[in-house]
């Protein structure tokens, strides 16, 4: 068994680390999704064309639609290398490219294909998911967000809750019920908002999160009208369109990048720190080290089932928990390493490792919540991986 990449993957390798280099400004990692200023959301932004521009937002996607058809390990070596260098997401890489671009690849008419996949590669199109609601979370098939057919439109009126980079984007996509009176799965229409922020009746208020950012917001919906075009698929069977993008999964290779990162710049930190520090350190840091690897070889696994035409299941459960879990350690350590210069915020001017460490440890808590809560992972590892009876 030979574990490494091939000479064209290593060579792409090459090339995607000469275009960060020469794209990306040391002081502007970590940022999008609203994490920061309105300075750093456009870097984020102009970063995004530029990719476009290579043909590199959505290396992915079939060449009929605009991606350059690359293979898994390609795919690989794209999150490899953005993980490890952070670069920055706006809506565009994460929800547009990993999400509902793919969902519309194969659910969606010609028309909407057309109209949809070259602005999400393009970067004009910045998508905001709205599934969970106040009442609906981990049970999502309970979302209570009505949509009633009114002649060519649609009329919602509702709520959505923890919509991400809401306030940044322009588009959602969302799961309405348009038959209540159906079995909860059953009733339940996939939809496409255009031009959030200009729509009547649509209203975006911010929720800070623990780390003082605005990250996430509730999305109110007062008679919102929404074309009856922009159904994907058909009504009352969104559940299935839903869970496609659901399915999604990736290998997670770029968490672990970004972690081996870390770990790198805590060890030149203790490098340059006095001799005590380094001694209380080192064996954990190293412990750190190999738990890390442990995560890229088992992010290796998904890509090479992907590859193989297997679909990961419960593997992908295991390394969902397994990252989370290992990041909130190794953010945790971080900052105790760093001593008390490692509370200090990226504002601020003197923080150690550009203050990333304390907003990795802060927003690394709800990594066990979203995508699935780790609770509903073990679940999953339990049913279809152990084969034990559901309760
Ligand atoms: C940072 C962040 C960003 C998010 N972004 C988005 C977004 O952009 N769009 C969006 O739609 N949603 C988003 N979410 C919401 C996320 O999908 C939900 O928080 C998640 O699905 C859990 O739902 P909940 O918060 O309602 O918790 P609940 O489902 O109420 O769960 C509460 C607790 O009970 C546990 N639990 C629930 N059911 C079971 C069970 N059957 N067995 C064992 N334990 C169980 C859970 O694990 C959890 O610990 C985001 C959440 C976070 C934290």
């Amino acid at each position: 068994m030979e574990l490494k990449f091939g000479p064209a993957e290593e060579q792409l390798r090459d090339e995607v680390r000469a275009f960060l280099k020469q794209h990306l400004r040391e002081d502007r990692k970590e940022v999008g999704l609203g994490q920061r200023s309105d300075e750093d959301f456009e870097a984020a932004l102009a970063f995004n064309r530029a990719l476009g521009e290579r043909g590199w937002i959505a290396p992915a996607w079939p060449k009929a639609y605009g991606g350059l058809g690359a293979s898994i390990y390609e795919q690989m070596v794209f999150a490899e290398e953005l993980g490890y260098a952070s670069a920055p997401d706006t809506g565009t890489r994460g929800f547009g490219v990993g999400m509902i671009g793919p969902t519309l690849i194969v659910h969606a008419s010609e028309e909407q294909k057309k109209h949809y996949l070259p602005k999400i590669q393009s970067g004009e199109h910045i998508w905001c998911q709205g599934y969970s609601e106040p009442g609906a979370g981990s049970d999502l098939a309970a979302l209570q967000t009505r949509a009633v057919r009114d002649g060519d439109e649609y009329v919602i009126n509702g709520q959505k809750i923890w919509t991400s980079g809401g306030h940044r984007a322009n588009q959602m996509f969302c799961l309405v019920r348009t038959d209540p009176e159906a079995p909860k799965h059953r009733g339940i229409t996939f939809l496409l908002i255009d031009d959030i922020k200009n729509t009547p009746g649509l209203t975006i208020r911010p929720l800070i999160n623990m780390a003082d950012r605005h990250h996430f917001n509730e999305v109110f919906f007062e008679d919102v009208r929404v074309p009856a075009r922009n159904v994907v698929g058909e009504e009352n069977r969104g559940w299935y369109v839903g869970m496609t993008l659901l399915d999604f999964e990736r290998s997670g290779i770029g968490t672990t990048a970004g972690q081996r990162r870390t770990l790198e710049e805590l060890a030149d930190a203790l490098r340059g720190g006095p001799a005590d520090r380094r001694a209380k350190y080192r064996a954990k840091l190293a412990d750190h080290v190999v738990a890390n690897n442990v995560g890229k070889y088992l992010g290796y696994r998904i890509g090479y089932m992907q590859q193989a035409g297997l679909h990961p299941n419960y593997e992908a459960s295991v390394i969902k928990i397994y990252q989370s879990e290992l990041g909130q350690r190794i953010y945790n350590f971080g900052v105790n390493l760093l001593g008390l210069a490692g509370q200090l915020r990226p504002e601020e001017s003197r923080a150690p490792i550009g203050g990333g460490l304390m907003e990795n440890y802060l927003t690394s808590v709800p990594s066990t919540i979203y995508s699935g809560s780790n609770e509903i992972q073990r679940n999953i590892i339990a049913t279809r991986g152990l084969g034990l009876p559901r309760g």
